[in-house]
């Protein structure tokens, strides 16, 4: 059979992959083998203490299936220095999954397309951070022949991050302040990676909503559209370390609670908003602030604990809020998210989870909170998703 006539396809290239030809080289002998599922980590994890009292390593697997068949990724398996961390199995695969620029999941790669597997892995208490991640995919390709579809691959190695992650002070201070859409498997902020200058950002990654609760578990008390319902409304965002503003963004009015705005621009979609500089190349971002409260300037010091403007409702926002990240740069769109770990705070309860939440700051119904009693004291770690939060004052 000519390589012109048939086997210059792609499906009949794909079928030598299988077949692990060994190529003898001049000196020693060596597999060379077809990987139709190519594996990249851009974004090395960078491992932090987390309010579950355990070290999470969290980031986005890259998926490029360069073969002219499906490939379905049936088993993924993390590898700290050689040794298996954690498995996925084909539903976890499933709902982690996402091809580019969608934002539901599926444990499926059409051929010739790309996908982020999004992934969050927790040490166990005492166990060594490994220095290096590596990834064993279990898959079966459809373009191989029929006896061969089912094979594995290895790859995506990367270094561990271990920059120093930095310790902050509380953004609020108050009860009863929810974790909404926290670290590290809700997917709004998790998996907000977007195409900006050529690039893909993952820059709210480790975002929070912060929201708050009514004394009576309600986030909004009394009409749904008017602002002063909510509890978290007009409460001060805080300086969380000593910093110098880096920039501010006024001017934007509230939007009205209860209905997302159209037609925002990527530039509006903070509303008023201080990103501050942490140093070490971290940057702060509060969102969403009410118009004319912020008090503070670019290239002002500021010094932890103090007032930078007070919580609202504008940009890109639903109802008040929030929004709290901790990134690379100072764009609050394209810069990689960091962890950050708060010094101090309590976990005083917790939500039934993102659902209902929702349901919750849709309805106005009270949250039925789980309560954590007595409340725990947390030191220097990153609040996961769905607490019930308290930060004492300064
Ligand atoms: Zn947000």
């Amino acid at each position: 059979m000519s390589i012109r006539g048939r086997c210059f396809v792609a499906p009949c290239l794909f079928a030598l992959v299988a077949l692990m030809v060994p190529v003898m080289s001049g000196h020693a002998d060596a597999t060379e083998s077809m990987t139709p599922l190519l594996l990249a980590v851009p974004d090395a994890p960078m491992p932090f203490m987390s309010s579950d009292g355990q070290v999470h390593l969290v980031y986005e697997l890259w998926m490029t299936n360069f073969s002219s068949g499906d490939i379905a990724v049936e088993k993924v398996d993390v590898l700290g220095n050689g040794a298996v961390l954690a498995t996925l199995d084909t539903a976890s695969v499933a709902s982690r999954l996402q091809p580019a620029g969608l934002r539901e999941s599926a444990g499926t790669l059409a051929k010739s397309t790309q996908a982020m597997l999004f992934l969050n892995i927790a040490l166990a208490p005492g166990a060594v951070i490994p220095s290096e991640l590596s990834h064993r995919i279990a898959m079966r390709a459809s373009a191989a022949p029929p006896d061969r579809q089912e094979f594995s691959e290895s790859g995506g190695t990367v270094a561990v991050d271990r920059r120093s992650v930095v310790t902050i002070g509380p953004p609020l201070r108050g009860a009863r302040y929810i974790s909404a859409d926290s670290c590290c498997d809700a997917t709004r902020h998790t998996r907000a990676a977007l195409p900006i200058n050529g690039r893909v950002w993952v820059a709210q990654r480790y975002a929070v909503d912060w929201e708050q609760l009514h004394e009576n578990g309600r986030i909004y008390a009394g009409p749904r559209e008017k602002l002063e319902s909510y509890a978290i409304f007009g409460q001060p965002a805080l300086a969380v370390a000593d910093a110098v503003v880096e920039s501010v963004t006024d001017g934007f009015d509230e939007q009205t609670p209860g209905k997302y705005p159209t037609n925002i621009s990527p530039a509006e979609a903070d509303g008023n908003s201080v990103i501050l500089n942490l140093g070490d190349h971290r940057y702060a971002l509060y969102a969403h602030l009410q118009p004319r409260t912020i008090t503070v300037q670019p290239g002002a010091r500021v010094k932890a604990g103090q007032v930078l403007g007070l919580v609202g409702d504008t940009g890109n926002s639903i109802v008040p809020h929030l929004h709290f990240q901790v990134t690379d740069g100072p764009s609050s769109l394209s810069s990689n998210g960091l962890p950050y770990e708060i010094s101090d705070f309590q976990i005083t309860g917790k939500t039934p989870g993102t659902a209902a939440f929702d349901e919750a700051e849709s309805n106005g119904t009270p949250l039925m909170v789980t309560p954590v009693s007595p409340s725990r004291t947390v030191k220097g770690a990153m609040p996961l998703d769905q607490l019930i939060i308290s930060f004492a004052s300064h």
